[in-house]
């Protein structure tokens, strides 16, 4: 595939490719453009050329396009599905739930394109006053390789619904979906320049977007240490900017909770998407009076699961996304008991058998007896690897929830409303789930607090983030 620059499907200026490999074969899907410095500031022209035109555009007139793409994504979700399975790496029924999402947010921002005006504002013996609200410019979206096609939606739909020009740079093993996804705009009717895709390396396309002066909004998801990096080049730049970044979320499960509801909320909230989901459950917190029968529920769901190729039937795990992530995942594992790390009770090695033979597979693993200086519980483990600590009460969990430099998600599995409420008041986090972990909408606002980042996306407010404000003060 080629990148889309100012409406032309074009090649890179170094006349360079990059392989997309499937991570579940190893074969190759697909050769994509190597962007240069120069493919970077090509697009922004692009997108700044075409941003008065499309700020002209009524809003309605706006969501009208974006709408219509959103209806043929649905139309070809399955079409969509294989495309993001083969260079992703999720079970096919994730992907279609993921290319669904991309509607359906795209559809969200939809219905609040007239929703965004100034407000009149009376100011008691001075006269009155009133704001007006423009979209900013050229914004730049960065994105990661777990949910290509979800944060695609959450970034580009804001932005296009309030009238700004988008340069987006995919990242680097998974672009195909989101150069696919931006045909269907530009055919739903998308003027030339309004949405760009530049492939590449991040180092050279994702900080030369950051650093153009041109560009006046950067929006970034991925990993807290890249965050730091783009958010010091934004700085020197006084641009806007929005990180949305790692996270070790807590799963608090108390003595009074539904039993088989958490372990089928740990299951999931863990293992769905490889464990390579932002807001995964990455530490699992259980009352001690309770810790040895939920770890035995959870090991035998966890040794049912499935593990293959994600374009196979009834695959529930397919591999990580790539190699740096699975040598990531077998080096933090590899001697974790001799190190008094943790106890294995389930997975914890490459699985074996032809079905996995080529792809970046690692068994879904449980480990037990984790010490609290465990990099298990350090680090964000981006993968199917989920450590269990058992704790005396709820104080001890929400001091154990909160040591870690991260503030993404917490959730907290009880039926007491007063426990709840001490959950909800005391997790820093950005957001908490009750009973349940890991689920999002268009309609919710969404992001973290510490190293998990700044700003929020998703729902009304992450419209206010494309718009600059200007107030207007009359003297009558
Ligand atoms: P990453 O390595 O930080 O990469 C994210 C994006 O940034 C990629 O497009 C990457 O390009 C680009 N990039 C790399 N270096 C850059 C630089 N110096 N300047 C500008 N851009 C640069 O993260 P990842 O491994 O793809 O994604 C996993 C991380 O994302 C996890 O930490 C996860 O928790 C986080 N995440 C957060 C959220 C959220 O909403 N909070 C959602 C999903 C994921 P290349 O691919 O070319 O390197």
């Amino acid at each position: 595939m080629k990148m889309q620059i100012g409406g032309k499907a074009v090649d890179a200026c170094s006349g360079e490719f990059s392989d997309i490999i499937n991570p579940a074969t190893g074969e190759l899907i697909d050769r994509v453009p190597r962007g240069t410095e120069d493919d970077a500031a090509m697009a922004v022209e692009a997108a700044s050329s075409a941003f008065s035109g499309w700020a002209a555009t009524s809003p309605q007139r706006r969501a009208g396009i974006l709408y219509r793409a959103a209806g043929t994504v649905r139309q070809k979700k399955d079409e969509l599905a294989v495309l993001l399975t083969r260079e992703q790496g999720k079970p096919l029924t994730e992907a279609k739930n993921e290319i669904e999402g991309f509607a359906n947010v795209l559809e969200y921002y939809c219905g609040l394109a007239s929703s965004f005006h100034g407000d009149f504002i009376p100011v008691p013996q001075n006269g009155y006053a009133f704001t007006i609200k423009k979209p900013l410019g050229v914004c730049t979206a960065i994105i990661p390789w777990n949910m290509p096609a979800l944060i695609m939606a959450w970034k580009i739909g804001p932005a296009l619904v309030s009238g700004n020009t988008l340069v987006l740079k995919p990242a680097s093993s998974t672009p195909l979906t989101n150069l696919t996804l931006a045909s269907v705009l530009s055919d739903a009717g998308l003027p030339a320049g309004t949405l760009n895709i530049v492939t590449g390396p991040g180092e050279i396309v994702g900080e030369s977007l950051v650093k153009n002066s041109k560009v006046k909004r950067i929006s970034f998801t991925g990993e807290a240490g890249t965050g730091k990096r783009v958010a010091e080049l934004a700085a020197s730049g006084m641009k806007k900017v929005t990180l949305e970044l790692g996270g070790s979320d807590p799963m608090l499960v108390c003595d009074d909770a539904n039993l088989e509801a958490a372990v089928a909320g740990a299951l999931r909230g863990r293992f769905y998407n490889c464990g390579q989901t932002c807001t995964a459950v990455k530490r699992l917190l259980v009352f001690e009076s309770i810790a040895e029968e939920f770890i035995k529920k959870l090991e035998a769901r966890v040794r049912n699961l499935r593990v293959g190729n994600g374009m196979h039937e009834n695959i529930d795990m397919g591999p990580l996304n790539n190699r740096r992530q699975w040598e990531y995942i077998k080096e933090l594992i590899a001697g974790i008991e001799e190190k008094e790390e943790g106890k294995i009770v389930t997975g914890g090695r490459v699985p074996e058998g032809s079905a996995c033979s080529r792809g970046y597979f690692f068994e879904p693993t449980l480990v037990a007896d984790v010490p609290e200086e465990s990099r298990l519980l350090k680090e964000e483990v981006f993968g199917p690897v989920l450590p269990v600590v058992r704790v005396k009460d709820l104080d001890e969990a929400i001091e154990e929830a909160n040591n870690t430099c991260y503030g993404l998600g917490a959730s907290i599995w009880t039926n007491s409303i007063d426990r709840a409420r001490i959950g909800f008041e005391q997790l820093n986090a950005g957001i908490i789930w009750l009973n349940q972990h890991l689920k999002v909408a268009p309609e919710v606002p969404f992001g973290g607090t510490g190293e998990s980042g700044i700003g929020r996306e998703n729902g009304p407010d992450a419209l206010s983030e494309y718009l600059d404000l200007k107030t207007v003060m009359i003297k009558t």
